[in-house]
């Protein structure tokens, strides 16, 4: 079974586990989440099985702020070698709602900076997907993976914005009937598996049991899950464009 992990964190990994995912045959999309980190996963990637999105999440982006800009023109300089723009977003769950304005401040402006350079994002949304379309409905995305997905079938609107653009479902490995009812809906064509590690699952090879949720929800073998998962992750981050340019 080929993986594909549409984001997870291979800075926050040990140099073991990081081995591991080199001499595998997955490819693995790891996320900025910090100035530090972005710095790290830039020097991680393989461009063969890692490689790097860059972002900063919403927990970060009031930290981050005073040298944003600074950072947005790294990213003009380090176009080539950047497949998206993650992770980003908002996250209004308890704590965070202080930083709204910020997070909403620093969120556009990687928007805009995706827009630009017509690079895919990867989207956090906790406890503000509603936001989160409003926002992102105003700019010309290339391709929207949100991460870790939590809305549901019942969320009319948020499924009417998926089916029609070019947004991709990213499936964490956690079963859930909420998640179930979205696999269904929105069919393969649709859906990524990530496995948001070492935050969520302890090692990006969980994504495998995504694919298993995915297979067994579609009534269909687990190799062509797999294989749908991976052609959908490859064009999504347009992996041949980036492959073996270290
Ligand atoms: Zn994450």
């Amino acid at each position: 079974m080929r993986l594909f992990d549409a984001h997870c964190h291979i800075d926050m990994l040990n140099n073991i586990e990081i081995e591991s995912i080199r001499s595998s045959d997955g490819i693995f999309i790891t996320n900025g989440t910090s100035i530090n980190s972005n710095i790290v996963n830039l020097n991680i990637a393989d461009y063969k099985h890692i490689f790097p999105a860059a972002g900063i999440d919403p927990q970060n982006a009031a930290l981050d702020n005073p040298i944003l800009e600074d950072f947005l023109k790294v990213i003009d300089k380090l176009k080539d070698r950047i497949v998206a723009i993650g992770e980003i977003g908002i996250d209004l769950f308890i704590r965070n709602i202080a930083n709204r304005s910020r997070q909403e401040y620093v969120f556009r402006e990687f928007l805009k900076k995706a827009e630009e350079l017509r690079k895919p994002v990867i989207i956090h949304s906790r406890s503000a997907i509603d936001l989160v379309i409003d926002i992102i409905s105003s700019y010309n995305l290339d391709k929207i993976v949100f991460h870790y997905f939590e809305g549901s079938v019942d969320n009319i609107k948020l499924m009417r914005f998926i089916e029609n653009s070019e947004s991709f479902v990213s499936v964490p490995p956690l079963d859930s009937k909420k998640r179930r009812e979205v696999i269904l809906k929105l069919g393969i064509d649709k859906l990524l598996t990530e496995s948001d590690a070492p935050a969520v699952a302890p090692s990006p090879f969980e994504v495998s049991k995504s694919i298993r949720l995915i297979a067994e929800t579609l009534n269909i073998k687990v190799d062509d899950a797999s294989e749908a998962v991976y052609r959908n992750g490859f064009s999504v981050y347009k992996i041949e464009d980036y492959i073996n340019t270290k």
